[in-house]
Order: C-alpha cells, then structure tokens, then sequence
C-alpha cells in the first residue's frame, strides 16, 4: 500500500469532523481518511471529543417544529404528508 506523504491540515479535520466542511472537501477527506491511519486516527479523536461534548450538555425543552422552522421547511406542508 501506498503511504500517504502529504497530511490534512487540523483545522481541516476538525471542520470536517464538526461537519462545517463543505461537502465536495469532505469527500476529499472522506477518501484521505480511509486511506491514511494518522489522519483517521485524529478524525476519530476529534469525533470523541465532539461526542462528549454533546452528551455533558444540559438538556433543554424545544418546540416540536423547531427543526423545521430552523431548517426553512414549511411546517403545513410537513403536517401534510407526515
Ligand atoms: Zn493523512
């Protein structure tokens, strides 16, 4: 196997790993990744760090359509065809 010689830059991966990276990069790193360990590995690190983020905040109460109001999506049309 080839290895890779050229590394993704970290404020990359993070971007990539907080899913902020547009998506034609992030296929780039998607296809990195899955060939280089050293690059996965810090991938996989920043997605832990993420992930207990995520699960130490305090919960909060949302509207039910919050989602779709955040999102632009028409609350009638979603209780149409929900
Ligand atoms: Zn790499």
């Amino acid at each position: 196997m080839i290895e890779a010689k050229h590394h993704i830059p970290n404020e990359i991966l993070v971007a990539y790993s907080t899913g902020t990276l547009p998506e034609a990069f992030s296929i780039i790193v998607a296809c990195h990744i899955s060939l280089c360990d050293k690059c996965r590995v810090e991938v996989e690190a920043l997605d832990a760090v993420g992930g207990a983020i995520l699960t130490n905040q305090e919960k909060i109460d949302v509207d039910e359509d919050s989602f779709f109001k955040n999102n632009g999506i028409d609350i009638e049309f979603k209780r149409k065809n929900s």
